[in-house]
């Protein structure tokens, strides 16, 4: 079986880094809390007139390599290899890819170890990859192919309650796999 994992917010604390960064640089401006989100894309949960100061923090170089890893996300997946799963990462660069690109690499080798980088798979369609299961906690998946070969287990997020689908947490991930 072979399981496609997301990065961001799947494995890599996204959200944690951008207000841990936002509320050090800004103090003085409103933030939104992990909790209240109910917009996937952090950028387009703040008002209008401060969205370029939040795409300038996670755009800046560090962003993606200084991100904290998800509670039990590293620990996950290495058991779910150990248990015979074929796992491979499966992200989506930013389309202002600079700095993200790089940093992915540089992260999962820091994290995972430097055989893991074999494992990236970098693409802005998912639908086109081939797998039994994706883990990605983007709400709705599209792309070119309607009918993608993977089923998407969501990484339950408080932005992405509002779909009902299948969900798991590096929690919970055994009883909802049914390993
Ligand atoms: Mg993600």
């Amino acid at each position: 079986m072979r399981i496609l994992v997301d990065m961001d917010d799947v494995l890599a604390d996204f959200d944690a880094e951008f207000l841990k960064r936002w509320r050090a640089r800004h103090p003085e401006k409103m933030y939104v809390p992990l909790e209240e989100r109910t917009i996937f894309y952090v950028k387009e949960s703040y008002p209008q007139d401060l969205q370029p100061l939040v795409s300038e923090i996670y755009l800046e170089p560090g962003f993606f390599r200084e991100m904290m890893p998800v509670d039990g996300g590293v620990e996950a997946v290495k058991t779910m290899q150990q248990m015979g799963l074929e796992i491979f990462f499966c992200t989506s660069p930013l389309y202002v890819y600079k700095n993200c690109v790089l940093e992915k690499y540089e992260w999962v080798e820091h994290h995972f170890g430097a055989e893991w980088v074999n494992r990236i798979i970098l693409t802005r369609d998912k639908t086109l990859v081939k797998g039994d299961i994706l883990i990605d906690d983007k709400p709705i998946i599209t792309g070119v192919e309607s009918t993608p070969m993977w089923e998407h287990i969501l990484y339950d997020r408080p932005y992405n309650r509002d779909v009902n689908r299948k969900r798991l947490t590096w929690q919970n991930w055994k009883q909802v796999l049914g390993m």
